[in-house]
């Protein structure tokens, strides 16, 4: 039987149906995208602020839609069956809201400023060993990505892991209350979105109405390394595990072994292998290990989950291209991301050099030129070889790095690709490894094509 009915979306979202032949109607899918629309589906017209999906209800109607939801001013430009409502957006929430609780699944929120989308994929890597279950596509974590995952869910899913997004205070709050999330797992709080947050104080308060929501008989998951994270134990009404490397940590990584994309660490005596580029994995596998045990599953089967870990698209994706070593992490970047990414490229094992590309950090406020600076700082003082920059603000980190006493010719400052690729022509050699890194408004992922083209 189809998942979606049409009696469901009806009560849930108090629309109005209009032309269905039948009120037992039932759709095996929804989409908000008129391309993307599979025989059957029900179209979700989204209005957003650059586009209008009611605007393409006619090739929704050609690619398969049986029916849409929309809104009234357009129910004579379509021949498919609609239900109307004041608002798409609003009716979705309702909807999504009440299909979550009307499943038995174990939802789990992943929310914090950096990792959520790593740690989401580890705990489903390992969860998957044992049980059936699905986690957040795509990047989906806000106000139209929730909804959506929730949508994903099939009844029969033993568990489901959310990642929620917030840019600003109180974007969490309508994610929490659709969500119900049983289990809670806080990455980081660091500065991301400044520019909208204002201070980290807010971040640190919007992050931790996650673990506030969760119920006593859930469980929340800390990262016990991070002093405000942990701050969060206080607020909690269920269990809490704090993971991490430092010693009060219930959850600790020890005697941590990396070779160039494999890491062998373990936690009180256990030895698990990871197959991944940069230390910061392991907290990741750590909230996976504390979810996992919760749920009963075995030594062996957390070994397996973590050692099957595969890493998304531009987050410490490594490749070798002929004789170079090239790190792809050019999904997006804050001062807590590359801090990691510095730490992830210092300590590989090369012939040659180990070689930054940096791109602009975007919206972190009045505070960003000194944030490009610090990382500087901090690259002059690691074991990385040379920098390279490629935006406006990243050309402080040069300033930074070389006021840290890094070499000019160490260094270069790159305002267009075509510099930037110049550049790369000179000073990429055999036994070389490049992280490229930047925020996703500088699409990084350029330059890593093109390396991949002409190394
Ligand atoms: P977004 O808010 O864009 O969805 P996210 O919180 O989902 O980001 P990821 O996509 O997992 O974060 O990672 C973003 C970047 O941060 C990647 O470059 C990744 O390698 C790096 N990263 C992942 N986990 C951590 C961590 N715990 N600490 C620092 N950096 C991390
Ligand atoms: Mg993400």
């Amino acid at each position: 039987m189809n998942r979606i009915q049409l009696q469901h979306v009806l009560q849930s979202t108090q629309g109005t149906p209009h032309h269905f032949e039948s009120s037992e109607m039932s759709f095996p899918d929804i989409s908000i995208d008129s391309r993307r629309i599979t025989e059957g589906t029900l179209f979700w017209a989204l209005r957003g602020e650059n586009h209008d999906a009611h605007h393409f209800l006619k090739e929704a109607a050609q690619n398969g839609a049986a029916a849409a939801v929309i809104h009234a001013e357009f129910l004579e430009q379509t021949v498919l069956p609609c239900i109307v409502v004041p608002d798409t957006y609003q009716a979705l929430s309702q909807y999504a809201a009440a299909y979550r609780r009307s499943l038995e699944t174990l939802v789990i929120g992943v929310t914090g400023s950096v990792g959520k989308t790593t740690t989401r994929e580890m705990i489903y890597s390992t969860l998957r060993t044992g049980f059936q279950g699905v986690r957040s596509p795509k990047n989906f974590n806000n106000e139209y990505g929730v909804p959506l995952s929730l949508l994903s869910i099939n009844p029969t899913d033993e568990f489901a892991i959310l990642e929620l997004g917030a840019a600003r205070s109180n974007d969490l709050n309508n994610l929490i209350e659709m969500v119900l999330p049983e289990m809670g797992v806080v990455t980081e709080v660091a500065p991301a979105h400044l520019s909208t947050f204002g201070q980290i104080d807010n971040i640190l308060q919007e992050k931790q109405k996650l673990i506030a929501a969760l119920p006593e008989t859930g469980l929340a998951i800390l990262n016990g390394d991070s002093p405000k994270v942990l701050l969060m134990r206080e607020i909690a009404a269920c269990p809490v595990v704090s993971v991490g490397f430092e010693p009060h940590n219930e959850l600790r990584a020890e005697n941590v072994q990396t070779e160039n994309g494999k890491i062998w660490f373990e936690v009180a005596g256990d030895d698990y292998f990871l197959p991944a580029m940069g230390e910061h994995h392991i907290r990741a596998a750590l909230c996976s290990i504390a979810i996992g045990r919760e749920l009963g599953l075995s030594l062996a089967q957390l070994r397996d989950g973590i050692a099957d870990f595969q890493p998304m698209g531009g987050r410490c994706q490594w490749r070798q291209i002929g004789q170079v070593y090239l790190i792809d992490d050019s999904y997006n970047a804050n001062p807590a991301s590359m801090k990691a990414a510095i730490e992830t490229l210092q300590i590989l094992n090369v012939t040659g050099k180990r070689i930054l590309v940096v791109g602009d950090m975007l919206e972190l406020g009045p505070g960003e030129i000194f944030f490009h600076h610090q990382l500087g700082q901090e690259v002059a003082k690691s074991e990385i070889e040379m920098v390279i920059s490629f935006g406006e603000l990243a050309s402080s980190v040069i300033a930074g790095a070389r006021q840290y006493g890094m070499p000019s010719h160490q260094t270069a400052v790159c305002n267009n690709l075509d510099s930037l690729q110049a550049v790369l022509s000179c000073c990429v050699e055999h036994g070389d490894a490049l992280l490229v890194k930047g925020s996703r408004g500088m699409q990084m992922e350029r330059i890593i094509q093109w390396l991949a083209e002409h190394l």
